[in-house]
């Protein structure tokens, strides 16, 4: 029975050394019935985009030469992994995959989010593959599985939802084939609609989510997320000189901070964990020794956390005949907003005007204004940031807005929100 998940990230495998620091990690818990959910390596999924964009501004008529950042920057791990006499027979069945890969990428006369899940898979199908047949070298029995054959989707093209109840068949599967002692290694992010046709994603940096899925589906006891941080911390340390690690919170709490921007967990990823009741460790891959930051189901701590959106748009909107924003005009406006996927990260009314801040987004801005212009004036502004204070405390905004023109803001019991130029 496969009782615990653990999750590699872009970042836990974008070099030789950071993969076998992953092996080390997993040699030390390779008794404890783990299934690994693996990313692309570093960068590999922009890059796989970017090569996309080039075959589709050439009607998919671009050369072999096209595929040269991907496979030198696999094969650069590969021959930093291998014996000087294995390499060959992995960068084999890598370049096997790029031909595969090389073949989807001159489909351009396909949609583009059908031809983007065709080909940008592969960013997680190479790492695995190269993973898997190191852990097996380096003497871990790894059994290698096939996502696409397990996550089942709807057809959703980069932003696919699982089909629960087929996922969940198939990978329960898993738990009475598997082999006490062998690690199972997976992909996050991808899939395939059903009958395992066409390949599926679930949206950036949907790895956390396979890696719930999983867990939900096999009733595991934890997953863990191993990160290039210590843990949970209470703001990004690229913005902030000072963070504070989260020792312990709620699902809620979590899903309230994901909500907020909080970047460190994919938002899908705590619902399916919290229905099992199955814990959820953010454990630092560079220092594992350290405590995990631990999510579950009891209150946890409430220290302030700060949270930073940026390329926000802010709308204003005022009825034209000067009435007040009334019940009416707000519907006219949210059924417009639910129309066009508008998604308001704050929102506030005052007696002639609705504000509403939304990641930045030209076609869905200039719709809303097309549709509401009859009957209300729509301002706008642009690249602001949005800032929230989760368990604000007085004051604590002053450090990071000083100086900057304050928008909007807004403060619940909770929580602090400001939007700023
Ligand atoms: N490789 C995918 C991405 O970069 C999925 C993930 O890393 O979670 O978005
Ligand atoms: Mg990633």
């Amino acid at each position: 029975m496969i009782r615990k998940i653990y999750k590699f990230g872009g970042a836990s495998v974008k070099e030789a050394e950071a993969v076998r620091n992953l092996k080390q990690i997993v040699e030390n818990h390779k008794n404890e019935d783990i299934l690994l959910v693996v990313s692309a390596m570093g960068k590999m999924t922009n890059a796989i985009e970017k090569v996309l964009a080039d075959f589709r501004a050439h009607d998919g008529q671009l050369g072999w030469e096209a595929m040269t950042p991907i496979m030198e920057f696999h094969e650069k791990i590969i021959t930093d992994l291998f014996e000087p006499e294995k390499v060959d027979a992995v960068i084999e069945k890598i370049t096997l995959l790029l031909i595969e890969l090389y073949d989807k990428l001159q489909d351009t006369h396909k949609a583009y989010d059908y031809q983007y899940d065709q080909t940008v898979c592969y960013g997680e199908l190479i790492s695995t593959t190269i993973i898997a047949a190191y852990l097996n070298e380096s003497g871990i029995p790894t059994r290698w599985l096939d996502a696409c054959k397990y996550v089942i989707t709807d057809d959703t093209f980069r932003s696919a939802s699982p089909d629960w109840n087929e996922t969940r068949l198939r990978i329960q599967k898993l738990d009475t084939e598997h082999i006490r002692g062998l690690v199972c290694l997976t992909q996050g992010f991808i899939g395939s609609t059903n009958g395992g046709k066409h390949a599926t994603t679930l949206g950036r940096e949907g790895s956390d989510f396979t890696a719930a899925i999983f867990a939900n589906c096999l009733d595991a006891e934890e997953v863990t997320i191993w990160k290039d941080v210590d843990g949970l911390l209470n703001a990004d340390p690229k913005r902030f000189k000072e963070t504070v690690k989260i020792p312990h919170i709620s699902y809620s709490e979590a899903i309230e901070l994901a909500f907020y921007g909080a970047s460190i967990i994919h938002p899908k990823t705590i619902k399916p964990l919290q229905n099992k009741n199955i814990r959820l460790n953010v454990q630092s891959f560079v220092h594992p020794d350290m405590e995990p930051s631990v999510i579950d189901k009891e209150n946890g701590m409430t220290i302030p956390s700060h949270i930073v959106k940026d390329n926000q748009t802010l709308v204003s909107i005022s009825p034209r005949d000067f009435s007040f924003m009334n019940e009416h005009n707000l519907k006219t406006v949210f059924e417009v907003c639910d129309e066009l996927r508008i998604h308001a990260n704050m929102m506030q009314t005052s007696a002639l005007t609705l504000s509403i801040c939304f990641d930045h987004d030209d076609a869905k801005r200039e719709a809303l204004m097309e549709s509401l212009k009859e009957s209300f004036s729509v301002k706008y502004n642009e690249n602001l940031q949005l800032y929230t204070i989760r368990h604000y405390e007085e004051g604590l905004e002053k450090a990071f807005i000083a100086g900057r023109k304050i928008y909007l803001e807004q403060r619940s019991r909770a929580t602090a929100q400001f939007v700023i130029g």
